[in-house]
C-alpha cells in the first residue's frame, strides 16, 4: 500500500495550483503529494492549423481572472506561458431597455487592468507542464476511486483497481458534485439559480476593444469576453431553462438574430463561430469544509453563479490560503495538519465564499425584478454609481482581488505585479 502526505482528488485548476503551491513552499518542499484525476491526462492541444473562415472556431470555456489570481500564477511560474488573451481595459454593464448603465475604465482607476481572459483547458495544461518538473508530486489520470475512509489519523482511498492508498491528509478539489464530499458525508447548502448558461465563441462586426461587456435582461446576465482577435468574444449567457434549451436546438440564423437583439447590436451582428454547451446554474456551499484528516477546496466546496465571474478566482485563493496554513503548520514543526489549522481555514475560506454568495444573490435578486418601480431604483442607482469615482475603485478593488482577506502570496503589497 502506498503511502502520501497528501492525496489531492481533483487536477483542476484548483487541485492543480495547491500541488505546485505545496511543493514549492518554504517548509513544504519535502511532502510527498499524490494528485488523482479520473479524466484524461491535460495534453497540450496541437498547434493549430491556420482556420478557413468557413471552417467553426475551437470551443473553448474560458475565465474572467483578477489581478489576485495573476499574482499566485505569476510567482508559480505559469502565467507568462498562458497565451494572448488580451487584459480588457473596460468594462460595460447595462440594463437591457433601461437608462441603467455604469462604465469601468482601468485608467480613470489607476489599475493596469481590469480583468484576464484565461482559456481554462490552457490554464490547466500549463499547471500539468509545470507539475511535471516538480518530483515530489505524482500524477494518476483516468483513475476511479471506489471509496474512501477517513480516520482522525489517516485516510484511505480503495481504487477501482484494487489498489490503495494512505493519505494523512486528503483534499476533495473533484469539483462541484464532488465525490470526496459525498463519501465524507458533508452536508451542502444548495438552491438552483433556476438558469442555464449557454457558452459560445461569437465573431462580432464590431471589434470589441477589449472591453467586457454585460447586459442584464429580465431572463437573466448575457457577458460578452474579449478574446485576443478584436472581433471574437466568448459569450455566457444566463437564461431561463426553456430558453437555454430553444438556443441550443436554434439554426444559426436565428440564434445570431437573437443574440444581436439581446446585446442590443452592441457590436454590431453577432454571429456564433463555434459549438455552444449549456451549463445549468447552482449555488452550492458546503456546511462543512473539513472532517477529521480532510478537506474540501473550491467548487468542492462552494459554487456561484457566474455573473461576475469570481468562482474560479474564489477556488484559487482556497487553495493559496490552504497552501499558507500547511506551510506555516510545518515551519512551526507542528503535524502536517490538525483540526485547530482546518478550523482557521474553514473560517477564513468560509467567510469569503459566503460574501461573494451574498452579492451574486443581492445581484440576481436586484435584476430579476421587471416591476417599473424596480427598474427606475435600478437605473437611478447605477446612474448615481457610475458618477462616484471612489465607490467604483472600491467596487473594482474587490473584483480585481485588490481588498479583502488574500492569501500573502496574492496580496499587492506582498507580490506587486
Ligand atoms: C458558465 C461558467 C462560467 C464561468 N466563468 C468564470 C469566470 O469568468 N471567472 C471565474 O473565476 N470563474 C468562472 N466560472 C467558475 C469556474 O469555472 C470554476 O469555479 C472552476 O473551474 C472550478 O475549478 P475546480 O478545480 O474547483 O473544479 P473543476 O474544474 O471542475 O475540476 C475538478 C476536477 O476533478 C476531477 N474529478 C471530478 N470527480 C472526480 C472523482 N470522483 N475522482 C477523481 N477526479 C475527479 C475532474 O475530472 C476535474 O479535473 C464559471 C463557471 C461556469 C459554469
Amino acid at each position: 500500500m502506498q503511502t502520501w502526505d497528501v492525496v489531492i482528488v481533483g487536477a483542476g485548476s484548483a487541485g492543480l495550483t495547491l500541488a505546485l503551491l505545496l511543493a514549492q513552499g518554504d517548509h513544504s518542499q519535502q511532502l510527498k503529494i499524490q494528485v488523482l484525476d479520473q479524466g484524461p491526462v491535460p495534453e497540450p492541444d496541437p498547434v493549430p492549423e491556420p482556420t478557413p473562415e468557413t471552417q467553426p472556431a475551437s470551443f473553448a470555456r474560458v475565465s474572467a481572472l483578477n489581478l489576485a489570481s495573476k499574482r499566485l500564477l505569476t510567482t508559480l511560474g505559469v502565467w507568462p506561458h498562458l497565451s494572448a488573451n488580451p487584459a480588457y481595459q473596460q468594462m460595460d454593464v447595462w440594463e437591457a431597455d433601461s437608462f441603467a448603465r455604469i462604465s469601468f475604465d482601468a485608467q480613470s482607476l489607476g489599475l493596469p487592468a481590469l480583468g484576464f481572459i484565461v482559456d481554462n483547458e490552457q490554464l490547466r495544461q500549463q499547471l500539468y507542464a509545470r507539475v511535471l518538473q516538480l518530483p515530489q508530486i505524482s500524477c494518476r489520470f483516468g483513475v476511479k476511486i471506489t471509496n474512501i475512509n477517513s480516520s482522525a489519523e489517516q485516510n484511505l482511498l480503495q481504487l477501482q483497481d484494487g489498489q490503495m492508498l494512505l493519505a494523512k491528509l486528503l483534499v476533495g478539489a473533484d469539483g462541484a458534485n464532488s465525490f470526496v464530499r459525498q463519501q465524507l458525508q458533508m452536508p451542502i447548502a444548495f438552491w438552483d439559480y433556476e438558469q442555464h448558461a449557454v457558452v459560445a465563441t461569437i465573431k462580432t462586426a464590431e471589434p470589441h476593444q477589449q472591453t467586457a461587456r454585460q447586459v442584464f435582461l429580465p431572463t437573466g446576465p448575457l457577458a460578452l469576453l474579449p478574446l485576443a482577435d478584436p472581433h471574437l468574444c466568448s459569450i455566457v449567457w444566463s437564461t431561463t431553462p426553456e430558453q437555454a434549451a430553444n438556443l441550443l436546438a436554434a439554426d444559426p440564423i436565428s440564434f445570431n438574430q437573437q443574440l444581436t437583439a439581446a446585446c442590443n447590436a452592441v457590436l454590431g451582428m453577432a454571429e456564433l463561430v463555434s459549438e455552444a454547451a449549456v451549463y445549468p446554474l447552482r449555488m452550492r456551499y458546503a456546511k462543512q469544509w473539513f472532517t477529521q484528516q480532510a478537506v474540501l477546496v473550491a467548487d468542492a466546496a462552494h459554487t456561484i453563479h457566474p455573473l461576475a465571474g469570481q468562482g474560479m478566482n474564489l477556488g484559487l485563493m482556497d487553495v493559496a490560503a490552504l497552501a499558507e496554513l500547511i506551510n506555516q503548520q510545518l515551519g512551526q514543526n507542528l503535524p502536517l495538519v490538525d483540526a485547530r489549522m482546518l478550523r482557521t481555514y474553514e473560517r477564513w475560506r468560509k467567510s469569503e465564499a459566503q460574501q461573494m454568495i451574498t452579492a451574486m444573490e443581492l445581484f440576481k435578486r436586484g435584476f430579476g425584478s421587471s416591476l417599473p418601480l424596480a427598474k427606475l431604483v435600478r437605473a437611478v442607482g447605477m446612474k448615481l454609481t457610475n458618477q462616484m469615482p471612489v465607490l467604483k475603485q472600491k467596487i473594482m478593488a474587490a473584483a480585481l482581488g485588490n481588498s479583502g482577506d488574500l492569501p500573502a502570496i496574492a496580496r499587492p503589497e506582498v507580490n506587486p505585479l
